[in-house]
């Protein structure tokens, strides 16, 4: 058995980037960007008026009441053309180009207008409600970070720097196989002694929601003429996923059969639980991860191994920190861990009465319980021999959502 982070390591040493492709904008979120990308424009491009009411000089308003004269007018989208001597003023709507002369907006709350006079009841600050040019940013500016993982807000980013396509790395084919005589699908009938197969269905939500692209190879039957068929559908993939038939029960073949076709195993059981029996290693050329079947160990193994292992093959600055940990007060005792294996609890996480996240971990924590992982907000990590816990205790937390 090996510690979860030697496992994590293992894993990661033997993943290499996949190539690059280009990508539009529309199709960029949730991508790892390639290269560091620069502004191609400031923004905003020149001075621009942040509210709605008049472009005035500054050095006219600082005392008030004061009354101007209005000689134009500047929406968005136009530009006054003409001089805007001291004591006059221009209509300007949020968005307008400052005219060159007037540096200040006074907001239209603030005045009563009387044809083209306007008055001044309240002062304003010289550069009220400017956004000035470059505000934002200026060309040039590295404002996108090669290896980051674009959000919808830096694909906005991207749009106002006036870049329409990106470089990323291509997605990760992963194919998954599910392995058991007992799995049915869910919707049809169901015999007797059968059970429905959960797992390659949040796998492959899992798969995609992290940057992958799943392709579902099926069920295989526990023997071996059907299991090495099904499996040599993933040659071409860039990640291979079995689930179930991990372990060394009469019945478990993953090991067994595969290492027929070349099934190289790196690192066999990891000590933690749930997900103990976990298989890495290569089949083939293509990297292989063996699941446990039981559905939260399967789920749980993907979250802390799969997902950072598509992070890597994304090219991601840091697939290490791929889940984000954070630390949270217990809400209740916690036993001792009397194990050597680390414990992943499932937890649900709500604020308690100052605002501090609290984890409140599931009653039972059995590994064939899913409806408790739905429901489930974190994993709360309880090392190794961790002594018992207080309610009110800090504990690090592995969240899910
Ligand atoms: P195994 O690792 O094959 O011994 O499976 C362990 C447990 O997980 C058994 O109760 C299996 O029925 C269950 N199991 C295996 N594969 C799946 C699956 N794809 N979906 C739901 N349960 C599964
Ligand atoms: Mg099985």
């Amino acid at each position: 058995m090996i510690s979860p982070d030697e496992a994590l390591a293992r894993i990661l040493t033997t993943l290499e980037r996949l190539g690059n492709e280009q990508v539009a904008l529309r199709e960029a979120a949730g991508r790892f960007l390639r290269t560091d990308v620069a502004a191609r424009v400031t923004q905003p491009p020149f001075a621009v008026s942040a509210m709605d009411g008049y472009a005035v000089h500054g050095a006219d308003v600082s005392a008030v009441p004061i009354t101007l004269t209005q000689i134009g007018e500047v929406p968005a989208g136009s530009r006054f053309e003409g001089e805007a001597p001291r004591g006059t003023c221009v209509r300007i709507f949020t968005g307008g180009r400052l005219p060159g002369d007037l540096d200040t907006v006074v907001i239209q709350e603030n005045v009563t207008a009387d044809g083209d006079k306007i008055t001044l009841l309240e002062a304003a600050p010289l550069g009220a409600h400017v956004r000035r040019a470059g505000a934002d940013f200026s060309e040039g500016d590295m404002l996108l970070k090669g290896g980051c993982r674009l959000s919808p807000r830096d694909v906005a980013l991207a749009a106002a720097m006036n870049v329409d396509v990106l470089t990323v790395t291509r997605r990760p084919t992963v194919a998954i196989l599910s392995t058991g005589n007992e799995l049915a699908l869910p919707g049809g009938p169901v015999g007797d002694n059968q059970i429905l197969s959960s797992n390659a269905f949040g796998l492959a939500a899992q798969v995609e929601a992290w940057g992958g692209i799943a392709l579902d190879l099926g069920i295989a039957k526990d023997t071996e003429e059907d299991l090495r068929a099904k499996a040599a559908l993933a040659r071409h993939a860039d990640f291979f996923v079995t689930i179930g038939g991990a372990s060394v029960g009469d019945h478990d073949l993953i090991q067994k059969v595969l290492t027929k076709d070349g099934l190289q195993v790196d690192f066999w059981k990891i000590a933690q639980k749930p997900g103990k029996p976990l298989i890495f290693g290569r089949y083939g050329d293509v990297a292989m991860m063996g699941l446990p079947g039981n559905p939260v160990s399967a789920l749980v193994c993907a979250q802390l191994y799969l997902k950072p292992a598509l992070f890597a093959l994304q090219g991601a600055a840091d697939p290490a920190k791929a889940n984000e940990q954070q630390m949270v007060l217990l809400g209740a005792d916690l036993p001792a861990n009397d194990s050597p294996r680390q414990d992943y609890m499932r937890a649900t996480l709500s604020p308690d009465p100052d605002g501090r996240l609290m984890a409140l971990p599931a009653r039972t924590q059995d590994s064939g319980q899913l409806a408790t992982l739905a429901r489930a907000d974190c994993l709360l990590i309880r090392p190794p021999h961790a002594e018992p816990a207080k309610q009110g205790d800090t504990a690090r937390a592995l969240l899910l959502t």
